[in-house]
C-alpha cells in the first residue's frame, strides 16, 4: 500500500511521512522482523496512529509487531493528556492482559517426571476455558472491592502477602478506578470469573532457567540456572473485553464528529478533558485491579497446589512473586519530551519540557530502566523487570527496563514473540492434534488444554521468533537480556 520505510539506525525505521500523518513513525526491527509485517495491515494501523489529535513523537511499533484492531498489537502511542485523547482500541480488548512471574527453589530435576501430576493438580485447581468460575467465588460486593482496591484486597482476604504488593506493578493497584463507570453488563460478566485464566492465548506454564545473560542482574531478581519458575499470562476476561466494548460504542454515539474525523473508525477515541474520557480511564483504571486480582487469585491456586503436589508449604517452596507486568493499558504518565513543530516529541534538541501523556501499550510493556521513581523499591538500582513470553516450544526471557527506554519509547518494549498467522491460518496449518504430542515427544513438554482446537491455533509454528524480537530490544537498549527460560509443562485456556 505505498508505505516506504527507511532504517534511520540499526533496527528503526522511520515511515515516509503523508499530509495526514501529525508525527514521524517508528517500527523497530530487524530486516527478518519487518518482512513478516509486508503483507498485513500493521504498517497501515502504525501511519494512522500517527495521524490521531495530540499524538506525541513518534508512533512506535514494537519488534513483535502485527495488526490487531485499529492499533497494531505491539503499539506504543502516546497522546498529550490534555490537547490528545485516549482510545480503547489502543490498550485492547484485553484490559491489563499481562505476565507474572513466580520463583520457585526447585530445580528441574525435581519436577521432571511429575509433570503431569502438577498439571493435572494444577488444571484441577485454577479454572480455564470458555466458562464461568473462578478461584475465588465471588459476590457482588467482592467485585466491587477488587475494582476498587486491587490486590490490596487480595491482600485483605488472605489471597496475597505483603511481598506480592511490592512486586506487581503499580503495587497491583491504580488509584484512579472508578467501578461506578463500568456497567452492570461488565460486572456481572467479571463476577463469576474471579481468578480464572480463560481461552486461546493465555496459559500458565512451568519453566525452567536454561540460560543467564547478566549474573547480577539475574542474582537481584533471585534468578539461575536450572531453576523451576511459573508463568501466568491473562487478564481481565469478560469484563475488560466489555468495558472495551461499552466505551468504543458510546465515544461514537457521544463524539461521532471526532471519531469521523479520524482516519479508521476503529482508532474511536475520547478527546482528553471530554467527561467521556475521564469516565473510560476510570473504568480502565477499575478493570486494570480486575486483571491484577485475577492474576494474583491464580497465583494463590497455584502455590496451594505446588505445596500439596511437593507437601511442603509454599513459602518453604520460596514461592515469591518475581514481578508481575501489564502488557494492554494506557496510563497517564510525565514524559520529558521536546517541542517541536510537530507538538511534542521525543526528540528534538535544546531543553525538554515534563508533559503528562496518556501512554497507550497495546501488547507493549513498560520497560522503566534503573533509577526510575516507578520502579519498585526491590529493582530500583537495577531496572524494571520485564517478562516476555515466546511460545508453548520455545523460550521466554526476563529482560530489564533499559537505559535508552525513556528516550527512545515512552519506556516501553515488546510483549512476547508475536503472532505470525491468524488463529484460521492456524487451525488449517496445526489441526488434527500431533502438536501436542510433538511437544512432549522432541521436547518433553507436556501440554494440556482446556480445547484442543487452542493447540493448534497456539502453535509454536504460529508465533515470529523470540529470540530475534528480544535481540532488537537488546540492541536498542529499551529492555536488556537478564535470562532464558522454556517450557517445563503447560496449561492452555
Ligand atoms: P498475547 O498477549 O499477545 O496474546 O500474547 C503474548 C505472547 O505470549 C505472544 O506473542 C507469544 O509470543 C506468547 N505465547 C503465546 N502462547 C504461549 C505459551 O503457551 N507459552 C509461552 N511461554 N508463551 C506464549
Ligand atoms: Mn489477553
Ligand atoms: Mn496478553
Amino acid at each position: 500500500d505505498g508505505l516506504t520505510l527507511r532504517e534511520v539506525e540499526d533496527n528503526v525505521w522511520e515511515m515516509a511521512r503523508d499530509d495526514e500523518m501529525r508525527v514521524p513513525a517508528r517500527v523497530f526491527a530487524n530486516e527478518a522482523l519487518l518482512e513478516q509485517i509486508q503483507d498485513d495491515r500493521t504498517l497501515s494501523q502504525l501511519r494512522n496512529t500517527a495521524c490521531m489529535p495530540g499524538v506525541v513523537a513518534p508512533a512506535l511499533c514494537m519488534p513483535d509487531g502485527h495488526q490487531g484492531y485499529g492499533f497494531p498489537v505491539g503499539g506504543v502511542a502516546a497522546f498529550d493528556a490534555e490537547d490528545g485523547c485516549i482510545s480503547p482500541g489502543a490498550v485492547g480488548f484485553d484490559i491489563n492482559c499481562g505476565v507474572r512471574m513466580l520463583r520457585t527453589n526447585l530445580t528441574y530435576e525435581d519436577v521432571q517426571g511429575r509433570e503431569e501430576e502438577l498439571v493435572d493438580a494444577m488444571f484441577d485447581a485454577v479454572p480455564c476455558g470458555l466458562g464461568g468460575g473462578g478461584v475465588h467465588d465471588g459476590n457482588h460486593a467482592d467485585l466491587e472491592a477488587a475494582l476498587e482496591r486491587g490486590v490490596d484486597w487480595c491482600h485483605e482476604e488472605g489471597y496475597a502477602v505483603r511481598d506480592d504488593l511490592l512486586h506487581c506493578e503499580d503495587e497491583g493497584r491504580r488509584p484512579d478506578a472508578d467501578p461506578s463507570a463500568v456497567s452492570q453488563k461488565a460486572k456481572d460478566r467479571g463476577a463469576t470469573q474471579m481468578g480464572s485464566l480463560g481461552s486461546g492465548n493465555h496459559f500458565l506454564e512451568v519453566q525452567r532457567v536454561t540460560d543467564v545473560y547478566d549474573d547480577d542482574t539475574a542474582d537481584s531478581f533471585g534468578l539461575s540456572e536450572d531453576q523451576v519458575v511459573v508463568l501466568i499470562h491473562c487478564g481481565s476476561r469478560g469484563l475488560g473485553h466489555q468495558v472495551c466494548s461499552d466505551y468504543v460504542r458510546r465515544i461514537e454515539e457521544e463524539h461521532p464528529d471526532f471519531v469521523a474525523s479520524l482516519p479508521d473508525k476503529d482508532l474511536a477515541a475520547a478527546p482528553a478533558g471530554s467527561e467521556l474520557a475521564d469516565e473510560y480511564y476510570g473504568a480502565m483504571c477499575a478493570a486494570i485491579n480486575f486483571a491484577w486480582v485475577n492474576r494474583q487469585l491464580i497465583t494463590h491456586a497455584v502455590r496451594e497446589t505446588f505445596a500439596d503436589v511437593f507437601d511442603q508449604s509454599w513459602e518453604a517452596l520460596e514461592m515469591d512473586l518475581l514481578y508481575d507486568v501489564a502488557h494492554n493499558i494506557a496510563k497517564r504518565e510525565p514524559h520529558d519530551v521536546y517541542v517541536t513543530d510537530d507538538g511534542y516529541s521525543l526528540y528534538g534538541d535544546g531543553g525538554r519540557v515534563q508533559r503528562d501523556l496518556y501512554v497507550h501499550r497495546k501488547g507493549a510493556t513498560r520497560a522503566f530502566p534503573a533509577g526510575h521513581p516507578d520502579v519498585p523499591t526491590a529493582y530500583r538500582d537495577v531496572g524494571q523487570p520485564i517478562i516476555i513470553p515466546g511460545s508453548m516450544g520455545a523460550g521466554s526471557y526476563v529482560l530489564k527496563g533499559g537505559a535508552q527506554s525513556m528516550e527512545r519509547s515512552f519506556g516501553s518494549t515488546a510483549h512476547g514473540a508475536g503472532r505470525l498467522m491468524s488463529r484460521t491460518q492456524a487451525k488449517q496449518e496445526y489441526g488434527g492434534g500431533s502438536v501436542q504430542t510433538a511437544l512432549r515427544e522432541q521436547n518433553q513438554i507436556y501440554v494440556k488444554a482446556a480445547s484442543g482446537e487452542t493447540i493448534a491455533e497456539e502453535a509454536p509454528g504460529v508465533y515470529k521468533d523470540v529470540d530475534e524480537v528480544v535481540g532488537v530490544s537488546h540492541d536498542l537498549g529499551i529492555g536488556d537480556l537478564v535470562v532464558r527460560t522454556f517450557p517445563v509443562a503447560n496449561i492452555k485456556g
